[in-house]
């Protein structure tokens, strides 16, 4: 299939799908609080992608069955809502994606719960900004491995692992299209970065290991050393100056 370009109406329109996405995951985060039971987040986001007249793309994608994941403290990603109750200290990865108008947006982002630890702050923190510093590399003409390598030094630079068996992604008709986006590499490698672009950038960071082990329900991915894990995305567009985020609020 290769990677598809994007017309800038096509663009507009993932402007759209990932403007809902970022509405969603801000009424969650305003939300999500502990004693909520993980399935009342599916429940928040089913009604309020809804509200905004877009459907929910994770639901029924090779069977997942929920409108969202959700990961805790040491699950990575693709974290099944359902019975876990949120406690204090928790650190909750949810990830969310919808389509509008045959269009898809794609994003994530960890939340603590009330007080949480030092540590598990500085390791959100640092996972915001490898983010940041993956988007920040990405132009017109660059590489998949420039994103790849930023984001890869910002998490290793202050002490933490990246997790290597899940990627990033080309993003448009469909959640995954080429290219894969790795969160780790080196520059210059990799496919060119070429205007038209929509690509889902998003580093899951380990405190301890990068290793993953999948769970019994062959969802859920978590970090084999148990150690805590945090995961940000944004879908992107790329342009001929500074990438856009098309899941920004
Ligand atoms: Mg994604």
């Amino acid at each position: 299939m290769g990677i598809i370009i994007k017309s800038e109406p096509e663009i507009t329109a993932m402007r759209q799908a990932g403007k809902i996405v970022a509405t969603v995951l801000e009424a969650l985060r305003l939300q999500m609080k502990p004693g909520m039971k993980t399935e009342e987040l599916d429940v928040i986001a089913a009604r309020e992608v809804t509200k905004l007249g877009a459907k929910p793309s994770f639901k029924g994608y090779r069977g997942f069955p929920a409108n969202l994941c959700v990961s805790v403290n040491d699950e990575i990603v693709h974290g099944i809502p359902g019975g876990r109750v949120l406690r204090e200290d928790d650190i909750i990865s949810i990830d969310f994606g919808s389509i509008f108008h045959g269009f898809q947006g794609d994003a994530a982002i960890t939340v603590g719960m009330g007080h949480i630890s030092p540590e598990a702050q500085r390791l959100i923190t640092t996972t915001d900004g490898a983010l940041k510093a993956g988007i920040a590399a990405v132009r017109h003409g660059a590489r998949v491995g420039d994103i790849s390598a930023a984001i890869q030094h910002y998490a290793e630079e202050r002490g933490y692992s990246v997790v290597r068996e899940y990627t990033g992604h080309g993003i448009g008709r469909a959640m995954h299209e080429e290219p894969q986006v790795p969160n780790f590499g080196l520059p210059g490698e990799g496919p060119m970065l070429k205007k038209g672009m929509a690509l889902a950038i998003e580093p899951m960071v380990n405190i301890g290991d990068w290793r993953t082990t999948l769970g019994d329900n062959n969802w859920t991915v978590s970090t084999s050393d148990g150690s805590l894990s945090a995961h940000f995305e944004h879908t992107i567009a790329v342009t001929n100056g500074e990438a856009e985020v098309l899941t920004a609020l």
